[in-house]
């Protein structure tokens, strides 16, 4: 039995082209009207790098550092580096000088050679601290420039404004309802940051 694709199916010789099959040309021409037909569609590959990709505040770059008021949100809890699974996360926290009661990370180092882009340390973090950036243009020359530092991580809370909206947008409504706690001592528990 022969196929519209041009080859004998049903049968041993299955591998083997009928006529049509062997003139190859109705193959061909059918591959070219497909891609002539194309031409005329909207186009959806880009000149990268000349051309930028737009990316929703979704998507999940290179996690970086929250810094609010001139100060990083990070308390140095060591929750994001607890739940990484490659173990990408480093840090050592401090006492602020002014304030005996607050940490901040003294170092905070995040191993991007080992970063799988999971966005688990945002999610565990109670501070909001660290977020996933739309940032994805990530190279280094060596093993040790893959380890960045706070003075690459630290990025101002209004450049990731749109992932803060997003997070903020899906932050569990029903917090607080379970464990009715004091808020004022409970100042490193999660909470709506715009109250
Ligand atoms: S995104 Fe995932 S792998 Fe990367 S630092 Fe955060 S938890 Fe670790
Ligand atoms: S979980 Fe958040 S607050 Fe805790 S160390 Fe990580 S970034 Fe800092």
């Amino acid at each position: 039995m022969s196929t519209k694709q041009g080859i004998i199916k049903g049968s041993k010789k299955e591998r083997q082209l009928d006529f049509w099959g062997k003139l190859y040309f109705p193959e061909i021409f059918k591959g070219m009207w497909f891609s002539f037909k194309h031409i005329f569609k909207p186009t959806v590959t880009i000149q990268y790098p000349e051309e930028k990709p737009v990316l929703g505040p979704e998507f999940r770059g290179r996690p970086v550092l929250v810094q609010e008021n001139g100060k990083e949100r990070c308390v140095a809890c060591g929750l994001c580096a607890r739940a990484c699974p490659p173990l990408a996360i480093s840090m050592q926290g401090a006492e602020m000088e002014d304030d005996q009661k607050e940490r901040y990370p003294e170092t905070f180092e995040i191993d991007m050679l080992r970063c799988i882009f999971c966005g688990y340390c945002e999610e565990v973090c109670p501070e909001e601290a660290i977020v996933m950036s739309p940032d994805y243009e990530i190279n280094f020359s060596s093993r040790e420039d893959a380890v960045y530092g706070k003075d690459r991580l630290v990025i101002d809370k209004a450049q990731l404004k749109p992932r803060l909206d997003f997070l903020a947008e899906r932050r569990n409504k029903n917090f607080g309802e379970v464990y009715n706690f004091n808020e004022d001592n409970n100042i490193h528990t999660l909470r709506n940051r715009e109250e």
